[in-house]
């Protein structure tokens, strides 16, 4: 099996189109860069890692200003030189330099780290006290000088979303970007339903389980070993194949994880490939229940 750039579609996301932007599909699958950055001595595996991803289909990477204050979309920026075009690039901006003048300096600012003249998506990392109307309006600007293609939102739950949907312009909004795995299916009660019923994808971070709920015990857990181990793939794999499943036969979730090491950015590529059947995702879903009841938004 290969999870080359052409994917099947079944493995595709579509970010819906936008007044300005026609809609742009990609592979459920994309790179994570927390903790990149951190440590000159891992920068060449570090760019390797993204290089090797693109090279394997997973065209979305996905950055912030807070990753090691600019040393991952540094980081990235080295691993697009020369090669921009294949990418889906993804930085956020704190929520203190959300402001109208602040938001288009930050981006100014993650541009250059990032050696490009655009980014494809630019999100608001978390709520904050700036008024959501003032953030809109410096992603307008931004879009109208080209510096960024789309905006969206991270980390909101969902009253958030339906108080972001209340101002002006945001029905642009091209994505949240919120902790989703096996562990923690809190967003599956009102969050998710509410995208989907606005026609909008999630970016599911810690895919496989590096935060949140059950963080570090997902990976080990007896049934995921056990499940992985009959299906003949790895724990990482069966977390980042049921994270993207589709739910009534529709996909509408990308997973980001971050990956360094050779082997992982390779699995991860390949879990692309990987349906799971009805009887896996319902053993899994048994052993990992979704909440019977409202809880907060799982966030690190
Ligand atoms: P992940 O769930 O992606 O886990 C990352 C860890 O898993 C790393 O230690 C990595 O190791 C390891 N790993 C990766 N692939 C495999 C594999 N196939 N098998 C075993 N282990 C594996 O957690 P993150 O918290 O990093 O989330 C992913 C991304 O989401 C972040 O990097 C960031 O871009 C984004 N994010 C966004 C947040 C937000 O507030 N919007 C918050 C947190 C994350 P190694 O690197 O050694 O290969």
């Amino acid at each position: 099996m290969s999870s080359d750039a052409s994917a099947p579609l079944a493995t595709m996301v579509t970010l819906p189109a936008t007044v300005s932007q026609p809609d742009v599909t990609l592979p459920a699958i994309g790179q994570g860069t927390w903790h990149m950055g951190e440590d000159m001595t891992a920068n060449r595996d570090e760019v390797r890692a993204l290089q090797q991803g693109l090279e394997l289909g997973m065209r979305l990477i996905d950055t912030a200003e807070m990753y090691a204050e600019g040393g991952a979309e540094t980081v990235v920026g080295e691993a697009l030189l020369g090669r921009r075009d294949q990418a889906f690039l993804v930085s956020k901006v704190y929520p203190w330099n959300a402001g109208r003048t602040s938001a288009i300096e930050a981006c100014e600012r993650s541009l250059k780290r990032l050696g490009t003249d655009h980014l494809d998506l630019y999100l608001l990392h978390w709520p904050g006290n700036i008024a959501l109307e003032e953030t809109l309006e410096a992603f307008e600007r931004l879009q109208e000088q080209g510096k960024v293609k789309r905006f969206g939102v991270s980390n909101f739950d969902a009253d958030a979303m339906a108080a972001l949907h209340a101002v002006p312009g945001a029905s642009e909004c091209a994505t949240n970007q919120v902790l989703y795995h096996l562990g923690s299916r809190g967003i599956e009660r009102r969050l998710r339903p509410w995208m989907r019923e606005h026609g909008m994808p999630i970016m599911a971070y810690s895919p496989i389980a590096q935060g949140g709920r059950l963080r570090d015990e997902l990976m080990t857990d007896a049934d995921v070993l056990e499940m992985a181990s009959s299906l003949g793939i790895t724990p990482a794999q069966l977390l980042l194949a049921w994270s993207i499943r589709p739910v009534a036969g529709q996909r509408d979730v990308i997973a980001i994880p971050k990956a360094v090491r050779s082997e992982h950015v390779e699995q991860n590529a390949r879990a692309l490939d990987i349906v799971l059947d009805d009887e896996v995702i319902e053993r899994l879903e048994a052993a990992f229940p979704a909440p019977d009841h409202d809880v907060p938004l799982d966030i690190i």
